[in-house]
């Protein structure tokens, strides 16, 4: 169960640098554009001041971790120097499961080193196919939506695929250095109300949420059943050693 989804979004082409305040540092640089909807939008500006908002976490341990995009040799990440939005939508939110998707977070937090914020509720459906930007959301990239499905809306959830998750590759605002953006975690109303009514259910559950937002944040499947980030995480309830080591290599891309 569990595929690590990533659908590649990227810089089309390129506009001259406009001149708001927030692009006087990249004065005379080509800003990067993407198509959303068939437009062409410039990719956002990050504002930041250029340093990580929480220390990188050291690397102390080692073992099997994959990462979902590559490009030359490094892994493609999110931006440790801004907070990462994340919203949630609860329609089919099964009983008991109160809480498990901000633990969740919490816990990547602590293992990553990367800083993500609670924005509240949404009822966008969680869709690998949502457009990267969006109107309600504002002039940056959609949040990390989480959400609940089931396998007649999600056929990726299909047998027992208790959820999915994963992010787009985009280029930065400028140059070709590439970022990951707005998440997306697709859950399984009906594996997990199983999952829940079981001994142990809810540090199960809590496992399987933790292995898709680290499909998130771009850690892919690893054949060792030791490891949560495991293909079928069937076994471990708690990070492995290469979970760990992926974990705090994913929180420790560039800035922007
Ligand atoms: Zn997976």
């Amino acid at each position: 169960m569990i595929v690590g989804i990533g659908a590649a979004a990227g810089a089309l082409g390129m506009w001259a640098a406009g001149g708001t305040w927030q692009d006087i540092q990249h004065l005379g640089q080509p800003r990067n554009v993407m198509i959303v909807d068939g437009e062409s939008v410039r990719v956002p500006v990050t504002v930041s001041d250029g340093e990580r908002l929480a220390p990188e976490v050291a690397v102390s341990t080692s073992g099997a971790h994959t990462f979902l995009f590559e490009e030359n040799g490094e892994p493609t990440r999110y931006d440790p120097c801004v907070a990462h939005a994340w919203v949630y939508n609860p329609e089919g939110m099964p009983e008991g499961a109160d809480g498990l998707v901000a633990e969740a977070f919490d816990n990547i937090a602590q293992y990553t080193g990367l800083v993500f914020s609670h924005e509240g509720n949404v009822d966008e459906p969680a869709d690998f196919d949502r457009p990267l930007i969006q109107e309600e959301y504002g002039d940056r990239f959609a949040p990390i939506l989480v959400g609940w499905s089931d396998e007649a809306t999600t056929p990726g959830l299909e047998g027992t695929t208790a959820g999915l998750g994963g992010s787009s590759s985009v280029t930065g605002a400028f140059g070709q250095e590439r970022f990951l953006a707005a998440g997306v975690v697709i859950l399984d109303s009906e594996d997990f109300t199983n999952v829940l009514a079981t001994d142990g259910g809810r540090d199960r559950a809590a496992s399987i949420i933790r292995h898709e937002i680290a499909h998130v944040v771009g850690l892919g499947h690893v054949e060792d059943e030791s490891e949560v980030m495991h293909t079928q995480n069937l076994a471990a309830v708690t990070w492995g050693p290469g979970d760990r080591q992926g974990l705090a290599i994913a929180g420790a891309g560039p800035c922007q």
